[in-house]
């Protein structure tokens, strides 16, 4: 499970203020300093450990935490509220368009999770909102992206549309829309093409479908696997398409977790699902209130 080390990391830091009735400010200092090796460890983003623990000092020192009672308490507490702000604060929906469909696009690098997450989010809407979704397979270059969108379209009951792989990504998406548009689905979710690594050529066709339909929602996968990779990835997403959401997959392997948290602080961009598994059922919405008291254990 991601998070174990950190989890540990931290009620460690902060057990040696247990029991302890009075604080003195080098106490504090000591316990600072350890949760920002825990999360630097845990591959948190350096600026966002900066300004996180920065915060909590402040935070901490204001409040009177050295004179107070049950010092230990109060800075769990804080550390707590902070660690949920910088992932967030609260969940975040998705965008609904006032009329139909609502279109969401899904972005990312090759292997992040885009296609099963695709499906996944067709099965919770359908699930959820007895909605019709359609999936329009637009990822052209990694050969069995479109049969996999295929077998889990099929797995989810939920149609999708595809031209096959010689046709140019934008014709299928404009072909794709037109067929929604005829059948009334409420949802549109395209699969488009990811690289090994962000690149212009890639990023141009993103750039015209993002044009071209105006999607409603852009949601950038990221795999939480790697690292800081994950935040460099999503700030290279960030700046070249109107990213309106994260889904953090893979959360359920064994990751250090920190560089996936960093990235609602780099990118200001909400994290909206998390991919806990490989089943088609295993998409959470993302609440940062649950994860901070998950990792705080
Ligand atoms: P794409 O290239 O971005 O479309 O990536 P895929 O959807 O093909 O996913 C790549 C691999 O990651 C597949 O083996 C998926 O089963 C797996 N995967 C996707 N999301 C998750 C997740 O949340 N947890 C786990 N354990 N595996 C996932």
């Amino acid at each position: 499970m991601a998070f174990e080390g950190l989890t540990e990391r931290l009620q460690k830091a902060m057990r040696n203020l247990r029991g302890k009735g009075k604080v003195s400010e080098s106490d504090l200092r000591a316990t600072m300093r350890e949760i920002r090796l825990a999360l630097l460890e845990a591959d948190v983003n350096f600026g966002v450990v900066r300004k996180f623990v920065k915060k909590v000092q402040e935070r901490a020192k204001g409040a009177d935490v050295l004179e107070g009672l049950n010092p230990a308490q109060q800075i769990v507490k804080i550390v707590d509220e902070e660690l949920t702000k910088m992932m967030g604060e609260t969940a975040v929906p998705l965008n609904k368009s006032d009329k139909i469909p609502t279109v969401i696009m899904m972005a990312g690098l090759q292997g992040a999770g885009k296609t099963t997450t695709a499906g996944k989010l067709a099965l919770k809407l359908k699930d959820e909102q007895k909605a019709r979704p359609l999936l329009i397979a637009a990822d052209i270059y990694r050969p069995a992206a479109i049969d996999q969108l295929q077998q889990v379209g099929a797995q989810v009951e939920v149609p999708v549309f595809s031209m096959g792989t010689d046709v140019d990504p934008r014709e299928i998406v404009e072909k794709g829309m037109a067929q929604a548009k005829e059948d009334h689905n409420d949802y549109v979710i395209i699969d488009t093409a990811g690289r090994l690594q962000i690149d212009e050529k890639l990023m141009d066709e993103l750039k015209d479908i993002q044009e071209m339909v105006h999607p409603d929602e852009i949601l950038l996968v990221v795999d939480a696997m790697t690292g800081q990779n994950a935040v460099e990835t999503a700030e290279g997403f960030n700046d070249a398409l109107d990213i309106t959401g994260v889904v953090l997959t893979k959360l359920d392997g064994d990751t250090r977790g920190g560089a996936a948290l960093s990235i609602r602080a780099v990118t200001d961009k909400p994290i909206k699902f998390v991919g806990q598994g490989e089943k088609l059922t295993d998409l959470d919405v993302f609440h940062p209130d649950r994860m901070a008291s998950r990792i705080l254990g």
